[in-house]
């Protein structure tokens, strides 16, 4: 069975490949696709994000197709950066400007209120527009500096308590048990090996 892992972002599809490493699924990435449409995220919520590029993904490829839309949410900031936090500081994806505007908003906030989560919708959808979404979440602190090479975007700033340990020290088996993308991933995993099954 095929399945198009509808994400540009290099971290997460690594991520992703990793967590399906066991199910007889042939992934394929946006760069085996021919010209992809650009899909705008312009949803209020992660649930209508991962939808919409799930759904128009699936449409354009006529593959069962997964998307992600994930972000970290930030009690103490309101919710914020929250959907929009590939493009917090106004450019997309730029991860080292994000986290400099994370640490400056967050600059006059105690440790007590600096609790935050990551957030991930996996949506899965077929070709003809029917989708499914599950959710997963990951509870952590944002340091007051970046600590750890590994992972992306908020990974340096975001401590995981029980490990005492960003999740841009962590190894990424690590991460991937304990991560919000894990998490939602984990619950699609029996549905794909269902249908990769009715297709045996
Ligand atoms: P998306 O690609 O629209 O889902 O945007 C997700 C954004 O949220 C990324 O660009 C990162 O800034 C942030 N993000 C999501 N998941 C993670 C993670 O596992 N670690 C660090 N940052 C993340």
């Amino acid at each position: 069975m095929k399945l198009l892992v509808a994400t540009g972002n290099a971290g997460k599809l690594k991520e992703i490949r990793s967590l399906l490493a066991d199910c007889p699924i042939e992934i394929i990435g946006l760069d085996q696709l021919q010209n992809p449409p650009e899909v705008v995220e312009d949803g209020d919520t992660f649930t209508a994000n991962a939808c919409k590029k799930a759904r128009e993904m699936a449409a354009f490829s006529q593959l069962l197709t997964l998307a992600d839309d994930s972000g970290l949410v930030v009690s103490g900031l309101d919710g914020a950066p929250g959907v929009h936090s590939a493009r917090y500081a106004g450019e997309q994806g730029n991860d080292e400007a994000n986290n400099r505007k994370l640490l400056e908003a967050m600059a006059s906030l105690p440790d007590h209120e600096r609790q935050a989560a990551f957030h991930c919708v996996m949506a899965l959808a077929w070709p003809d527009g029917r989708c499914e979404t599950f959710t997963g979440t990951v509870s952590g602190i944002i340091l007051h500096e970046k600590r750890g090479a590994g992972g992306f975007g908020y990974d340096p700033l975001f401590l995981v308590p029980e490990y005492g340990k960003t999740t841009a020290e962590l190894p990424l088996d690590i991460k991937n048990r304990i991560s919000h993308r894990g998490n939602a991933l984990r619950q699609v995993i029996p549905l794909l090996r269902e249908l990769a099954g009715q297709q045996d």
